[in-house]
């Protein structure tokens, strides 16, 4: 029996990832669960599964999840604040942490489960970006094990061979990684509409049922930005490694091309629960509730280069990567506040990347030594797009 912490537990990828959970219950336990602001949706999780914590990451809402904790009669301990996630996902009796917390706020209890040694599936691609070569030291120093849950590296590593040393592609003859992406909603989308799309539209993404924040990465391709760089500390990749390619189907989830001209391919419906259940019973292999593949019926695979001009998040997050951690550290800062910004009505989606790009131009070069660097950088770097945002409001 393995005890699971999940943070941000009532988002899309905690909500699958319990689904996943509940179909093995003489498996896993749960011993912790993580949410923000939706009290009522975590305490009807809790009824459920009946965790040992409900951890609420902000003690504003203490008192009225509280009370609703006694309405329902669920023997549960509430508790609340940043200490209390960091508690939950470093804490003696928890094996497996799912981080499934949304953007930098993943950070600090993301990196205590790594310092705590434990079984990490990372959904939370934001706090890699931002951390880097910290995080991944810290898991080998705490010998934390690291399961990739974003569908692109999850394949990816589902196509490495099992003896892959990181960073080493050469050794396994792998000449190069495949990233694929659908291109979000807008791939058809006239260059020239593009400035009038609105947050509806960019989370109504054609295959993938995802929270908003992710949905609207996929739109700008932001995501697959994220992604080139969380592959690259993931894997030990150069930039050089990683090809995107664009796949609007969604079923291909990546791919490794040998240099005896084999490429491996992932394939699945575009359900996270493939993932999720991979990560959880690594190197097993469990029941996910997601549907087979029914390839008399699929249709044709199509596949594309992504347009500079249509997506330049991904160009810039390329740019960023191979500039280093403080480029990537910016540019994670600069896009949640300019993605919080659209989804606001505050500015245009063409927008979202032209904040993006001024603060990355505008925040200079330092070095990132320990993560109260990275946390206060974070910081210095959000304030600066918050200005550059009301700057284009105005
Ligand atoms: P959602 O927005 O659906 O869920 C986010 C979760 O984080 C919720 O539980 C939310 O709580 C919680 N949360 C929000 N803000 C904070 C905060 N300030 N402090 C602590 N917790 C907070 O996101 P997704 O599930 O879509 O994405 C989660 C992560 O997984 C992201 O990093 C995303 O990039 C990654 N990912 C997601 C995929 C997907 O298919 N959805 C695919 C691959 C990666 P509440 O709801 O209670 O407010
Ligand atoms: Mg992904």
């Amino acid at each position: 029996m393995q005890n699971i912490c999940i943070l941000g537990a009532t988002g899309s990828i905690g909500q699958s990832t319990l689904d996943v959970v509940l179909r093995h219950p003489s498996e896993y336990r749960v011993f912790a669960l993580t949410a923000h602001s939706q009290i009522d949706k975590l305490i009807e999780q809790a009824r459920l599964c009946q965790p040992k914590y409900l951890v609420l990451s902000d003690d504003a809402n203490y008192h009225e999840a509280k009370q609703a904790l006694l309405t329902s009669g669920i023997k549960t301990e509430l508790l609340s604040g940043a200490q209390a996630l960091a508690d939950v996902a470093s804490a003696d009796e928890v094996d497996v942490v799912m981080a499934a917390i949304v953007g930098g706020a993943g950070l600090l209890p993301t990196i205590a489960a790594v310092k705590a040694g434990k079984k990490v599936l990372l959904a939370n691609k934001e706090s890699l970006v931002m951390s880097g070569e910290l995080f991944i030291h810290a898991a080998k120093e705490h010998s934390a094990s690291i399961l990739p849950i974003d569908s692109e590296h999850n394949a990816i590593f589902q196509c490495l061979p099992s003896d892959f040393q990181y960073g080493d592609l050469s050794a396994s003859g792998i000449s190069s990684i495949l990233l694929t992406g659908s291109g979000g909603p807008f791939r058809e989308t006239p260059l020239n509409k593009l400035s009038d799309m609105t947050p509806a539209e960019a989370c109504a993404h054609p295959n993938w049922d995802m929270g908003r924040k992710i949905s609207v990465d996929s739109a700008t391709m932001m995501n697959k930005g994220l992604e080139f760089i969380e592959a690259r500390w993931l894997f030990g990749l150069q930039s050089s490694d990683i090809k995107v390619v664009l796949h609007p189907q969604s079923i291909i989830h990546s791919m490794v091309q040998y240099c005896d001209g084999s490429v491996l391919a992932q394939m699945g419906n575009p359900d996270m629960r493939t993932p999720i259940a991979h990560g959880l019973a690594f190197p097993k292999r469990i029941d996910s509730g997601v549907k087979p593949l029914d390839f008399q019926t699929i249709g044709q695979f199509s596949f594309g280069e992504p347009e500079p001009a249509r997506y330049p998040n991904l160009y810039l997050a390329i740019e960023a990567s191979n500039a280093g951690q403080y480029a990537t550290t910016a540019l994670n800062a600069a896009n949640e506040v300019a993605v919080a910004a659209f989804l606001d009505g505050q500015i245009g989606f063409t927008q979202i990347s032209q904040v993006n790009q001024e603060c990355l131009a505008q925040m200079a070069g330092c070095q990132l030594n320990d993560i109260e660097a990275v946390v206060a950088w974070d910081h210095e770097c959000r304030s600066q797009a918050q200005q550059i945002v009301s700057s284009y409001s105005r």
